[in-house]
This record gives structure tokens, C-alpha cells and sequence, in this order.
């Protein structure tokens, strides 16, 4: 089964930010390919994303927002990335930026890192649908995983029954992916060359960039960002009950669980728990985190995967 495609009228574009904000997913067309957006701020709208995406993992999204100004409230901006938002919003340019104490942000949308992608698009068609959700909005390309990039509608249709609609813009233009500079750190990071080039970014920055693909010392390459978050504690993985001492995270209603990914056994509402629910079992009055079996199928693959990476021995 396929998606709706509509036109890019208003009054679809309405429907489209009203479905968003309900936490239904919509395909919308960006200057780089078509995105499959869901509310940013939403765990379960960006659990969603992955499933409808069928990716083995959790990798970090960017979201876009309206207006350079709701960065605020999300991340963490500097003086550098004032700048770079200053000179190159909207358009194809994504800062890493810390998130924010209390981002609205969803933790999924960061696959449990501290940092944040975010950009401003420079599409009319994804600027109207930003601002008529009125919510920043997670937007991984949408294809599945591992399918060609989506530069027409149908190749967003394509997803199927999980997307609710698809606003047709015509073909995007192709080859032009977001470039993704990390400001997390001291020094600026291009994680991913794209549009905007590193001669521009480095006149506006005023200082060199690392190039994270070049430089094994450079903080965050996109392909070791997994390696990235683990608890604090220890993690014993298809555990049937908890040791003395432990935190049991349980799924689908294990008997005894200090929390549960999902009562009702639903591996996307397990993976939109996922990074908040570990958070909230790592605590010193615990010895560990004992996690039950979680099945290998749907979104479980992802969650699988990332707690095998939490639980594997540190260095
Ligand atoms: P796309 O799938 O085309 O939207 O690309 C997203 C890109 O942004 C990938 O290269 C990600 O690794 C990168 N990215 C997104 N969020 C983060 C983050 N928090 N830290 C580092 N890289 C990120
Ligand atoms: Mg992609």
C-alpha cells in the first residue's frame, strides 16, 4: 500500500502540519531530496521515522526548523554557530550543536548523544509545512534504508501505508546534501562535505576546520557516532530478572521491571523509550542495568543493536 500525493496547495499543506502535529508523518519535498518529517520533539513520532525507514540502527536526524531563532530552545548556539546561522540559513547547511538542558527535543532524534543536528531549509514548499506544524520537525531522507535517494513524490510513496501523506513538488535537484559541521567541540568539525563548501565556512568562522573523514583525532565521524552513548552503569543484556542491586528495564510487561519499554510488547513505543528510560535507570542508587530480551524484529533490530554497543566491554 502507498502513500497519498497531493499537491502543494495550501490548504494541503495545512492538512499536512495538522497531521504532523497529531504525530502522523508526512513526505515533504527539501532543496537536497524528498524528507520524511515527524515532530522533532516527539519520541514516538521519531520512533516512527526509523520504523517506517526500516534501518538496523538508530542513527542521529537532523531537524529543521522554521526560523533560526527556535534553535534557542533546542540546542546550545555560540558565537560560531550565530554566525555560520547568520550567514548560511536557510539553506543547506547543518550545525552540531550541544543540546540544549532541557531540549524539547526528542533523545531519538539525537540516537542518545548530547548533540543536536539542526538546520533551516531554504525550500518554500518545507518552510510553509515547518511553519503550519509549528513544531521543528525530524527529517531523515525518505526512502528506505539502504533504497536510492528520493528526489520525485512517488520515490516517497514508495515508504508506504506509515506515511500519511506525501506533498508532491515536483523533482528535487539532486547531489546537493546538507553539509554537517560539528560545533560541539573546541574546534569546528565538517563531519560531511555538501552544499555549502568549507572555504565559505572557514571565511565566515575565521578559523580552519577539521576534517573529521581526514583526522582519526577528530571528535565525532558520523560512521563512530554509535560508539558514543552508554550509560554510566554497567549493562547485562536478555536478562530474565534483575541481580541484587540492579535496574531491571523489562519489555512487553516482565514481571519485577524498575521500567518498562513497552507493557504491551510494541517495539516502537520500546525505541521511543528507549534513550529516556536508560537515562532515567542510571543512577547511583543502582549497581547496573539488567535489560530483558527484546525480539530481533522491526524496530527491535535498532534497539538491539544499540544496547549491545551500551552493554559491551569498556575500555
Ligand atoms: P541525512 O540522513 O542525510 O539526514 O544525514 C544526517 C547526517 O547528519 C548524517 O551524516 C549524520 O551522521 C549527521 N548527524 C546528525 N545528527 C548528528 C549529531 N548529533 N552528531 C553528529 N552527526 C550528526
Ligand atoms: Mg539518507
Amino acid at each position: 500500500m502507498s502513500s497519498r500525493i497531493v499537491p502543494t496547495t495550501p490548504e494541503n499543506i495545512a492538512e499536512a502540519g495538522r497531521l504532523l502535529a497529531a504525530g502522523a508523518l508526512v513526505a515533504f519535498p527539501t532543496e537536497t531530496v524528498y524528507g520524511l518529517g515527524g515532530d522533532a520533539t516527539s519520541d514516538r513520532a521519531v520512533a516512527a521515522i526509523f520504523a517506517a525507514k526500516g534501518r538496523p540502527r538508530f542513527n542521529p536526524l537532523i531537524v529543521h526548523v522554521a526560523e533560526a531563532a527556535e534553535v534557542e530552545t533546542l540546542v546550545v548556539a555560540d558565537a560560531r554557530a550565530r554566525r555560520l546561522m547568520a550567514r548560511f540559513w536557510p539553506g543547506p547547511l547543518t550545525l552540531v550543536l550541544p543540546r540544549a538542558p532541557r531540549s524539547p527535543a526528542s533523545l531519538l532524534a539525537s540516537a542518545g548523544l548530547d548533540t543536536l543536528a539542526v538546520r533551516q531549509p531554504d525550500h518554500p514548499v518545507a518552510r510553509a509545512l515547518l511553519a503550519a506544524a509549528g513544531r521543528p520537525l525530524a527529517a531523515p531522507s525518505a526512502n528506505r534504508s539502504g533504497a536510492v535517494s528520493p528526489t520525485t513524490a512517488a520515490h516517497a510513496a514508495e515508504l508506504g501505508a506509515a506515511v500519511s501523506l506525501v506533498l508532491d513538488g515536483g523533482p528535487c535537484r539532486v547531489g546537493l546534501e546538507s553539509t554537517v559541521v560539528d560545533l560541539s567541540g573546541a574546534r569546528p568539525a565538517l563531519l560531511r562535505p555538501g552544499g555549502v563548501t568549507p572555504e565559505a565556512l572557514e571565511a565566515a568562522l575565521g578559523e580552519p576546520l577539521v576534517h573529521a573523514a581526514a583526522d582519526p583525532t577528530a571528535p565525532r565521524a558520523p560512521g563512530q557516532l554509535e560508539s558514543h552513548y552508554a550509560p554510566g552503569l554497567p549493562v547485562r543484556l536478555n536478562a530474565a530478572a534483575a541481580h541484587p542491586g540492579e535496574a531491571l528495564l523489562g519489555f512487553g510487561g516482565t514481571p519485577g521491571a524498575t521500567l518498562d519499554l513497552s507493557a504491551s510488547g510494541d517495539p516502537v513505543e520500546a525505541a521511543a523509550n528507549l534513550f529516556a528510560m536508560l537515562r532515567a535507570l542510571d543512577l547511583p542508587e543502582f549497581t547496573g542495568i539488567a535489560v530483558a530480551p527484546i525480539p530481533e524484529r522491526g524496530l527491535g533490530l535498532a534497539i538491539n543493536d544499540r544496547l549491545r554497543r551500551a552493554a559491551a566491554p569498556r575500555p
